[in-house]
């Protein structure tokens, strides 16, 4: 068994982590204030294949395997998770396009998406629906060579900015088997926003519900058959699982090593902070979290690269653990600069609010534990 990455993937890890320290961490709050980031990043970080991390090569993606998928989505996160995370929506949407659109789909929309001039958003939570996600109302009426969807759907990341929403709606019975999967333009007739949610964080994303009014789009943006919408939903989520993980490891990766460099400065009772054992005990804490974290997220994407029976498991375990780890460790990191962790400028407080949502979406962390317990049972 070999733990190590290989050279290809530590490069990977290293452009993210420098084109993140470069083009994302010295705007990061300035974003934040203004609750948008500058469509002129997205062609920045295309350039570098990062608009289709995992479109496949011959389809002008970078080909990454979802291993060194996630060492971009932990890198970035060095920088900022809010933006990091946003880019795991789009790229998430990109791979539904080419593995479910048919050809012309994937020729009017991914070469837009790899370049990201056209950023994409994924639309299935409704007010009345989120963990349930089943449960959708959106309603897509067919007409001669058009649906016409009315409903709504809430929480979603990039409303009201995004070029184009993927959106699961109901075309059919109650339950999964009725829903599909359509592309929505911006401008699209019928189609609207909510007002811009305020939220404790991930603030430089734009999050507004997105509401069809009878909005009209054409039949043949529906992605794959009529049908299996929620199935197509439902693939993408094992890989935006482990990216949302990868988030909150780099981010809490970042906050532990400002922390280890407070301490050496910060003094008090006479010795820098970072001299009492009973901190030293904490550090130690959370670098055991943070590797336990690392080796559980390796393992469950190599499990999805590799197909493993039980990928889907090992990736909500997965987010459940790093997800919780991440935030624990970006806390204590708080609580060891004391008052300054407070503070805006020290960038930590950020990072907890940030992370606090990744327990909640791609699939709250309760949902996690039922996936892994479904599987337990089932194996008996
Ligand atoms: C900032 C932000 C961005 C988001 N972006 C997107 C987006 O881009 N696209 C999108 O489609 N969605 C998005 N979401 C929605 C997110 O996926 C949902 O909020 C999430 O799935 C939970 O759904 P809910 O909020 O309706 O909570 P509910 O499903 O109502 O859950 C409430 C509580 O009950 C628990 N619970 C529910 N069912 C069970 C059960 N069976 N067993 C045990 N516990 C259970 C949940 O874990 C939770 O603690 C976003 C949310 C946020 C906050």
């Amino acid at each position: 068994m070999d733990f190590a990455l290989s050279p290809e993937a530590e490069a990977v890890f290293d452009m993210a982590r420098d084109v993140g320290r470069a083009e994302i961490a010295p705007h990061a709050r300035e974003w934040e204030r203004e609750g948008t980031i500058p469509r002129a990043l997205w062609p920045k970080l295309a350039e570098l294949g990062f608009g289709g991390l995992y479109v496949s090569a011959d389809k002008g993606g970078s080909g990454l395997s979802r291993l060194e998928a996630t060492l971009v989505f932990e890198a970035l996160s060095q920088s900022c998770p809010s933006v990091a995370a946003f880019l795991s929506i789009h790229n998430m949407c990109a791979k539904m396009i080419e593995l479910y659109g048919s050809e012309d789909l994937q020729e009017r929309f991914l070469p837009r998406a790899l370049t990201m001039e056209s950023f994409f958003s994924y639309c299935l939570t409704e007010p009345g629906s989120g963990s349930d996600a089943a449960a959708l109302k959106t309603r897509a009426e067919r007409t001669n060579d058009s649906y016409a969807l009315t409903g709504t759907k809430a929480f979603i990341s990039g409303g009201g900015y995004s070029d184009a929403y993927i959106v699961m709606c109901r075309t059919g019975e109650a339950g999964p088997r009725g829903v599909s999967a359509v592309i929505i333009e911006d401008g699209a007739p019928g189609l609207s926003f909510g007002g811009l949610e305020d939220k404790m964080g991930w603030r430089s994303q734009p999050t507004r519900q997105v509401q069809f009014d009878a909005c009209v789009v054409p039949a043949e943006n529906l992605l794959g058959e009529e049908g299996h919408g929620f199935r197509y939903a439902m693939a993408g989520l094992d890989g935006g699982r482990l990216n949302i993980a990868a988030c909150s490891l780099g981010a809490a990766r970042a906050a532990l090593s400002a922390t280890l460099g407070y301490m050496a400065e910060r003094k008090a009772f006479g010795q820098s902070i970072d001299q009492f054992q009973a901190l030293q005990f904490r550090l130690a804490d959370m670098e055991i979290e943070l590797e336990a974290a690392t080796v559980l997220l390796r393992q469950a994407a190599w499990k999805l690269d590799t197909g493993a029976a039980d990928a889907t498991k090992a990736c909500a375990m997965a987010k459940k653990f790093v997800t919780e780890a991440g935030s624990r460790v970006v806390d204590q990191c708080l609580q060891l600069h004391g008052g300054y962790g407070y503070l805006a400028d020290y960038g930590i407080e950020k990072l907890v609010r940030d992370l606090r949502v990744h327990q909640i979406l791609e699939g709250t962390n309760e949902i996690m534990r039922l996936i892994v317990a479904r599987q337990m049972l089932a194996a008996r």
